[in-house]
């Protein structure tokens, strides 16, 4: 089995929309300094009732589960202990058997698991370079299928077809 490593903010859910939405509500800009500011102090326990999942991504991760092509982790960044909880709790609402690794958000998702031929699965196209930096082999969430270089999913469950066809497995 190949790692599967996928991303929280805008892959599973919509957080980074509702949230962008909210700071400019507040009259807030979206320089680095505010978003630490105010994803660091969200109530994460109600914030997460307000946001939704993207195109069906709690049903895809069952079929990636159920694809026995890899070992599932959720990695995702954290701006607060309480993010980390509340997001880990929401997880566990679907899957009873499932990582969820919280990567402190100054840190690098690199610094936490093993890269090394593992899938990453982010919208951000940032962590991604990073990530084959490492040897790791990156896939970019994005609803307009924009890849920014990577291979491009707009639904999780596509990384199935996209391992059947690139990855071999007799070495993974
Ligand atoms: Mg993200």
């Amino acid at each position: 089995m190949i790692n599967l490593y996928i991303d929280f903010d805008g892959v599973i859910m919509n957080t980074i929309e509702v949230g962008y939405k909210k700071m400019d509500e507040l009259g807030l800009e979206r320089n680095v300094e505010n978003c630490i500011s105010f994803y660091g102090n969200l109530d994460w326990k109600k914030f997460l009732k307000e946001c939704q999942e993207i195109n069906n991504s709690i049903e895809c991760i069952q079929k990636i589960v159920d694809s026995n092509l890899f070992n599932v982790n959720i990695l995702s960044h954290i701006n607060s202990l309480d993010e980390a909880i509340e997001k880990i709790k929401y997880i566990r609402k679907y899957f009873k058997d499932i990582t969820f690794i919280p990567v402190p958000k100054k840190i690098s998702k690199t610094k936490m698991v093993h890269t090394n031929g593992s899938i990453l699965i982010d919208d951000y196209a940032g962590n991604l370079r990073e990530w084959a930096n490492e040897g790791g082999i990156g896939v970019r969430f994005s609803e307009k299928r924009n890849g920014k270089g990577f291979y491009a999913i707009d639904h999780l469950d596509q990384i199935i077809e996209f391992a059947k066809e690139n990855i071999s497995y007799e070495n993974a």
